[in-house]
């Protein structure tokens, strides 16, 4: 966890930039506000849900457990109420053009609104060991993590999919890159396999995948963790190479975020084709950021790169190692108390 170290400490309340008054502020782990994405409800809450418009769900904090990480919602940040009747106005088309972003919330100072590229952990790169988990035929006592991440770019360019990843301006001093969605891969593999965690890893996965939820690939792909975990430090090793690699092959695809990590929401989007302003989410709420994941993009990978009929169970198999690492990459990450949403399409 030493990437991430630096968050801990004075990071939200006198934090900078964080100015939130009074009455906007909330304790998620107090006041558990149920929204109802029904049109003609939650009036009282000052929204009303348009029929035909997305449906932004609350699923009230990631844990009532204590994670490992140090990243922490709670005490303050918006109300959720103010952000969930708003997620929409936040929501913009994407480019396909534009490189891949990470999950991360910081702010990133060239990003374009008319833009911008889909969110998912650690970019492009973030889907190798996705990749290695779920689907891979080999040993998994062979293989690194940066020869995996550099078939992955090799594919997101033959598919014609903008790669992208990114670095952060403390990355310099440090010994990661400072994406923590790569630095932390090891903690990441850690939480997911942690005994204490797996209740909670489970239920965030199987509620985030529903209808697609599959036990056998979800125990499969939990197994498969725990042998690599076996050989970790030699997968891992390296891996900060993959950035000046993804450089090289596509080039201007990576991103300098500046700033501290303020994330008080998680928000997981199943709408196509559309991805979070993050800049100006964080600019319109105090400085408080949302981690946004575009589930629907990592459905279009698949897609892409299991297209046959037959390659069902790979595709299937890939969506819940890609979710459920995104879930282990919560836990090392945060303390668990920053809310979760979902965005569904119009029903
Ligand atoms: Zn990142």
């Amino acid at each position: 966890m030493e990437d991430w170290g630096w968050l801990q400490g004075d990071r939200w309340g006198s934090g900078r930039g964080l100015v939130v008054g009074e009455e906007r502020r909330y304790d998620p782990a107090v006041v558990p506000e149920r929204i109802d994405p029904r049109p003609g409800r939650n009036t009282d809450l000052g929204f009303d849900v348009e029929s035909g418009a997305p449906v932004a769900i609350s699923l009230g904090r990631l844990s009532d457990k204590m994670w490992p990480g140090p990243l922490s919602a709670n005490g303050v940040g918006p109300r959720l109420a103010a952000v969930i009747g708003r997620l929409d106005d936040y929501y913009v088309t994407v480019d396909p053009r534009a490189k891949t972003r990470c999950i991360d919330g910081r702010h990133d100072p060239e990003l374009d609104e008319a833009a911008l590229g889909p969110q998912v952990p650690g970019g492009a790169p973030g889907s190798a060991l996705a990749y290695r988990l779920g689907v891979d035929k080999d040993d998994l006592t062979r293989g690194t993590f940066t020869g995996d991440a550099e078939m992955m770019i090799e594919s997101y360019l033959r598919l014609g999919l903008s790669p992208g990843g990114h670095r952060d301006e403390d990355a310099e001093s440090g010994d990661g890159i400072g994406c923590g969605a790569i630095d932390g891969l090891q903690s990441v593999l850690d939480c997911m396999t942690n005994p204490m965690l797996v209740e909670d890893h489970k239920r965030l996965v199987k509620t985030i995948l529903d209808a697609d939820f599959n036990r056998d690939h979800y125990l499969r792909v939990m197994g498969a963790g725990l042998v690599l975990q076996s050989r970790s430090v030699g997968y891992f090793h390296g891996r900060g190479e993959i950035i000046d690699l993804l450089e090289r092959k596509a080039p201007g695809s990576v991103s300098m975020l500046k700033g501290r990590h303020q994330e008080a929401f998680v928000v997981v989007n199943m709408v196509d084709g559309t991805t979070l302003s993050s800049n100006r989410f964080a600019a319109d709420h105090g400085g408080a950021q949302a981690f946004g994941y575009d589930l629907w993009r990592s459905r279009q990978l698949v897609q892409a790169l299991f297209p046959l009929p037959s390659h069902q169970v790979d595709r299937e198999r890939f969506i819940h190692a890609r979710v459920m690492l995104t879930i282990a990459t919560l836990m090392a990450i945060t303390d668990g108390s920053l809310q979760v949403l979902v965005r569904l399409p119009a029903a």
